[in-house]
């Protein structure tokens, strides 16, 4: 960026910073992840910060300053109204954002993630009837597309060691790998001193990233991967509940 640049901007989060600034997490279609200064912005007479609320896609003019560049004009495009006035909305348009914002670098562009994020906060402020289920099911998809872009596509097809098509029955989810492995591959067997097979066990190297994963977890996860399914399906509680524990404990291991 030179000495100013106009760009949209998704707005992260805001803090207070200074006396009367504020400083702005963006994420922006021209430069990626920006932090920003909105100087004055606590002052009464400030116009600008109320287009730049967080969960607000605003037009910017940034401005390049010794420390942090800032915004030197905003402009409001949308401030999805439908998330603000419905508190289930805003819980999981909050989680996305958290979520982006965890795993997001700084000043790399990606217009892709731009619009993956933006397209989510249009679904999420558009849908008619928002239930938590469907909170659930939208940061879910959100989740694994997300991940699927920055590098981190979970393998949920074939076992990652044996590279055979993964069949029903008990399988694990390596949180180290990234994938799906087999009952069979999970275990090593433990040879007494005769030599005879004393006992099998989970081996022991990936213990601690093993889970298991049930057979309707390992369909719905496979359904949402594809980018082409809809989201008007019924899941039980049960198996959401176990694919958001995953992509949970997967997002924290590779954090
Ligand atoms: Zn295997």
């Amino acid at each position: 960026m030179g000495e100013s640049g106009n760009t949209k901007a998704i707005i992260l989060d805001s803090r207070t910073y200074r006396e009367s600034d504020v400083l702005l997490s963006v994420f922006t279609l021209d430069f990626g992840r920006l932090n920003l200064v909105v100087r004055g912005a606590k002052k009464s007479s400030s116009k600008m910060i109320g287009h730049l609320e967080p969960l607000t896609r605003a037009k910017l003019m940034i401005i390049k300053g010794r420390g942090f560049d800032y915004v030197g004009g905003a402009l409001g495009e949308n401030s999805f109204q439908g998330i603000r006035e419905d508190l289930n909305k805003l819980f999981y348009a909050g989680k996305i954002v958290a979520l982006f914002s965890k795993l997001i670098k700084e000043k790399e562009k990606d217009e892709r993630l731009f619009l993956l994020l933006n397209h989510y906060l249009e679904l999420i402020d558009q849908e008619l009837n928002f239930n938590k289920d469907q909170g659930e099911l939208f940061f879910l998809k959100f989740s694994l597309s997300f991940l699927s872009e920055i590098g981190y596509k979970p393998e949920m097809g074939a076992c990652l060691r044996c590279h055979k098509r993964l069949e029903k029955g008990l399988n694990y989810f390596d949180l180290q790998a990234g994938g799906v492995v087999c009952g069979k591959c999970a275990k090593i067997k433990i040879n007494n001193f005769n030599g005879e097979d004393k006992e099998e066990k989970l081996s022991t190297a990936n213990q601690s990233s093993l889970l298991t994963i049930s057979n309707n977890c390992v369909i719905i996860v496979r359904y949402l991967l594809d980018l082409d399914n809809k989201l008007k399906i019924r899941v039980s509680k049960k198996v959401i509940k176990e694919a958001s524990d995953l992509i949970k404990k997967f997002v924290l291991y590779i954090n």
